[in-house]
């Protein structure tokens, strides 16, 4: 997405209803305790038109309306979606407002409740298709700890795009093992198919006790520490 088109005018009640700051129908009251400012000047007309880039809320920058890249360490334990049902959502440690935004935000490639590391979210339906597209075959690159050491005989086996960890035989594509030393291993894949770091180890006889993931396409988790969060700045690697 172009700077320019991110910086379009629009009226500031859709700007700030659809960053999730409060709804439509809610914004006329909500922008006259907000301390919402246009260039610096307080504002509380929802039919104004302004550019993102005028905007602050109790003097910070508002959210961007179109695009939002977050990089985030997530903990074990939690879980990708937005519905809490199946137990605390990786949505919990992030704005609150974030989860009324529209479009949504949603994780490119999840992980697992049990897994921890980088978990990319955006509300940019086509960067999701581009980075986890088959056809990309982006790396996504995990340390492993298992129930066992490591055989480094493996090694040519993950190399070798033969193994196969489901009924319909598919194989997997080859992938590079690396053994850290004893029980840990680091796994580069370039498929994201269903617990598939767990499967591909299984069939091993191995059992994958923690599961961290360090790298997807072009992000690397770095120094995040667990449950940290960060906003991704445009241009967005693709
Ligand atoms: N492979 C798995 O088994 N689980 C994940 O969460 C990611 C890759």
């Amino acid at each position: 997405m172009l700077k320019e088109d991110r910086e379009r005018p629009r009226r500031l009640d859709q700007l700030v209803a659809s960053c999730g700051y409060c709804s439509r129908r809610e914004a006329r009251g909500w922008l006259r305790r907000a301390g919402v400012t246009v260039d610096g000047v307080p504002e509380i007309s929802p039919d104004r038109h302004v550019l993102p880039s005028q905007v602050r809320i109790a003097g910070e920058p508002v959210d961007h309306p179109d695009g939002l890249v977050v990089m985030l360490h997530k903990v074990a334990g939690t879980v990708c979606t937005q519905a809490d049902g199946e137990g605390e959502t990786v949505y919990a440690v992030l704005p609150e407002r974030w989860r009324r935004r529209n479009p949504a935000l949603s994780a490119a490639g999840r992980l697992d409740k049990d897994a921890s590391g980088l978990l990319l979210l955006t509300d940019q339906g086509d960067l999701i298709h581009e980075w986890t597209s088959p056809r990309r075959a982006a790396a996504k690159v995990y340390h492993v700890t298992l129930d066992r050491p490591v055989d480094p005989s493996w090694i040519p086996v993950f190399a070798g795009g033969t193994l196969s960890i489901g009924e319909d035989g598919r194989t997997c594509l080859p992938a590079l093992l690396t053994v850290l030393g004893g029980h840990e291993a680091q796994l580069e894949l370039h498929e994201g198919r269903f617990h598939q770091v767990k499967r591909m180890f299984a069939v091993l006889g191995a059992l994958v006790i923690r599961l961290h993931r360090v790298r997807f396409g072009p992000f690397e988790l770095g120094d995040l520490g667990p449950g940290q969060w960060r906003v991704v700045e445009p241009p967005w690697p693709r």
